[in-house]
């Protein structure tokens, strides 16, 4: 186990921050000074529980973020300071409700199928002005901006900083692009496991946003910033390896396009929880607006409307792009990084455990043809996907009574301050009526 003090001694950090991600997906941390880091690493930072979003009260007791050693990340645009996911306990019980033990659960029911899931997540996100009202970039206007060589290297600065930030982690990054909404862009870097993943995740979205902010720009990852151009989405790409990380289990190179049975079982489980699913993959009001959206300014919005999968075609839920692994093209920029993959997780081990049908794919272009077709659509709006959820018993099972009851709890407050919300548009709507 990495001690934290030496890691500090050897690399020149002053400051630890001890992050844990809350309910609502916001990174809560305690600056640490490294004087202090050896007793914080034994004992834990500590936090009033009901300051965050995860269903405490006043009177709980104190929690403690205790850091994981494993996902310690010198920042490399600031390297005085190291970031660091704890893990939350009450009374010296894990917090059965805190995302990271969520997908940590899942992990462990995983390993008792003897599987060791790998992942990979495409974070796009849009470079905006810092009062959040436009892109930053006014001569990206092109209807088709999709990697568009001179918007990218307009934003090379910001970009770059990134790209070797990842490059001196070690993630592997391979690629970067502007994609398909004018402002907008995506990276990507090597899939690893998941909670790996899911802590470079929520890492990378720090990152992002702090490295912007030193450019005079905002970063967001909100799934549908500007209603005519395409969304911010968070793909998933996930494999199941041997538990020694040798044989991918989702591969098999003669079944069909390279997947194994118990990929489509798994994946038989995904498209029958999705549903469900949607509460997590799909978390705020606005994700609705990406995914069910009419055609952007680009012609396409390259986001589902209904739960269906296809070989390497971009319009439906799920893509089978390549032999051993399936991408999750669902879920958006609003993501938990902990709960998005958990949810996945509990949903295909299901599908394993009960070897689900995901029955036949459709090799057509859903956007154009989807209505000659019989698929279930996707919720259209966030109550739905939270009524959905709630009645998804073995779901909330999965996932642990604590989460699921906390988890609505904290949503539905979050729909019913919406729907409590008096728009322009009911005004404009209704005042004549
Ligand atoms: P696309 O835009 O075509 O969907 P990207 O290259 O942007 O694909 O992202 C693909 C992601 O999938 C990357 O994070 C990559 O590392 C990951 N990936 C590749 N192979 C696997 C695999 N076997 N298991 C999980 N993730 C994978
Ligand atoms: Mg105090
Ligand atoms: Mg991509
Ligand atoms: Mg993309
Ligand atoms: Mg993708």
């Amino acid at each position: 186990m990495t001690k934290l003090s030496k890691f500090a001694k050897d690399r020149g950090v002053r400051y630890f921050l001890i992050s844990f991600t809350d309910l609502r997906g916001v990174q809560r941390s305690k600056l640490v000074p490294a004087a202090a880091i050896d007793q914080m690493q034994a004992e834990g930072a500590g936090f009033a529980g009901f300051a965050t979003y995860l269903d405490m009260t006043p009177a709980d007791p104190d929690m403690f973020a205790r850091p994981d050693p494993d996902s310690v990340t010198q920042l490399p645009w600031r390297p005085e300071v190291a970031w660091v996911a704890g893990d939350l306990y009450m009374d010296d019980r894990p917090v059965e409700q805190a995302p990271r033990w969520v997908l940590k659960r899942q992990l462990g029911a995983a390993a008792k199928h003897k599987l060791r899931p790998m992942s990979g997540v495409e974070a796009e996100y849009h470079l905006i002005s810092p009062d959040g009202s436009a892109i930053s970039d006014p001569r990206d206007v092109d209807a088709k901006p999709c990697y568009d060589q001179s918007a990218v290297m307009r934003r090379f600065d910001v970009i770059s900083q990134i790209c070797d930030a990842m490059l001196t982690l070690g993630w592997g990054p391979y690629q970067n692009d502007h994609e398909d909404a004018n402002g907008q862009f995506e990276m990507n870097w090597t899939y690893a496991d998941a909670l790996v993943t899911a802590d470079r995740h929520a890492f990378f979205r720090f990152m992002v946003k702090s490295v912007a902010e030193l450019h005079g720009l905002r970063a967001t990852f909100m799934p549908k910033p500007f209603a005519e151009l395409t969304g911010n989405g968070c793909h998933l790409h996930v494999s199941c390896w041997s538990p020694d990380g040798k044989k991918n289990l989702f591969e098999d190179r003669k079944g069909e396009l390279g997947l194994s049975k118990s990929a489509y079982h798994f994946l038989g489980g995904v498209l029958g929880h999705a549903e469900g699913l949607c509460a997590l993959t799909n978390p705020t009001v606005n994700s609705y607006k990406r995914i069910n959206a009419p055609v952007t300014a680009s012609g396409a919005t390259w986001a589902p409307n209904s739960i269906t999968y296809a070989g390497n075609n971009r319009t439906h839920m799920v893509r089978i792009p390549d032999p051993g692994r399936f991408e999750l093209r669902l879920a958006d920029g609003s993501a938990n990084p902990y709960l998005l993959q958990a949810g996945v997780l509990a949903a295909g081990l299901d599908g394993l455990s009960r070897k689900s049908d995901p029955g036949k794919r459709l090799d057509i272009d859903m956007y154009a043809e989807g209505h000659k077709v019989k698929a279930k659509a996707l919720p259209l709006y966030l109550l739905d996907a939270l009524r959905a959820f709630g009645k998804d018993k073995t779901l909330a099972a999965a996932l642990g009574g604590d989460f699921t009851t906390a988890y609505l709890k904290l949503k539905t407050a979050e729909w019913d301050d919406y729907a409590r919300h008096l728009t322009e548009w009911e005004r404009q709507q209704t005042l004549d009526c």
